[in-house]
């Protein structure tokens, strides 16, 4: 390609196809290696139509990435953690040098390396996810959970400091290392390529609610992994019933009723 500025030509590794007419490109540099992307128009179908034909909720959290209503449960990969520990180490060894010296400069491009290492994988699990979801379904249901509300509220405010700072902090951390944003952000614009549909329901008692019979009770749900109706008996994963209970409440939403959660047969 060649760059303007009097940079010439370079040579550069096409890692995939660039579709479209090119209107933009950008340089960057990150943890130490280059990288180009280009920005391209293409022009759509006027309504493009989604191919398949099924719909399908999402129940997101921390122990899995995402569980559907089929009953797949999709694991995300806490990329961060992993390597957190990894980092961590670095940023120790980073400290005994001499600050400004050649080894910490090199220390200091290593941590940069693992942090984008850590990126870079979250990025391509949750791609390969969004991607499967809204190849396979033309309806995709999610809970619309306010995570950026969450993760700001941990510290809580100078008035009502919120008493389970620790807790929450770590569920945040959680979250927001899953990525579920980006996971919703790509989903949206996937959707709208094929045609297809994203729904986000409120999340009020998605969890207690029985897909069975509509009885909502916080017993319901007397662990984490288990539901079990106090009033029928109906028992699944309790994650699979808020994929369900998401599924349902997208549905309602559709038919512009807003019923309590219908049964789901
Ligand atoms: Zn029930």
């Amino acid at each position: 390609m060649k760059l303007p500025a009097g940079l010439g030509w370079v040579r550069f590794r096409q890692s995939r196809p660039v579709v479209g007419k090119i209107t933009n490109c950008t340089v960057g540099l990150d943890g130490g290696r280059w990288h180009v992307s280009f920005q391209v128009e293409i022009e759509l179908a006027e309504s493009p139509r989604h191919p398949a034909t099924s719909a399908v909720g999402l129940d997101m959290g921390v122990a899995h990435f995402a569980v559907d209503s089929n009953g797949t449960a999709h694991t995300g990969r806490n990329s961060f953690r992993q390597l957190e520990q990894r980092i961590a180490t670095a940023q120790r060894r980073l400290e005994h040098k001499v600050r400004f010296s050649q080894n910490w400069k090199k220390q200091k491009a290593r941590i940069a390396r693992l942090h984008q290492k850590a990126a870079n994988t979250r990025r391509d699990t949750l791609h390969k996810l969004s991607t499967a979801i809204s190849q396979n379904h033309a309806m995709v249901a999610v809970e619309d959970l306010r995570v950026r509300n969450m993760s700001a509220s941990a510290k809580g405010t100078l008035a009502a400091p919120s008493k389970r700072v620790k807790q929450k902090a770590g569920l945040n951390k959680a979250i927001l290392d899953q990525g579920w944003f980006e996971f919703r952000r790509q989903l949206t614009y996937k959707q709208d390529w094929r045609g297809g549909l994203l729904i986000a329901v409120p999340a009020r008692h998605t969890s207690q609610t029985c897909p069975g019979c509509g009885h909502i009770e916080a017993a319901n749900r007397p662990t984490r992994a288990l539901f079990r109706c106090q009033a029928c008996g109906h028992t699944a994963h309790a994650d699979v019933v808020g994929a369900r209970n998401v599924l349902a409440r997208a549905h309602e939403s559709l038919s512009g009723q807003d019923l309590p959660v219908a049964p789901v047969k």
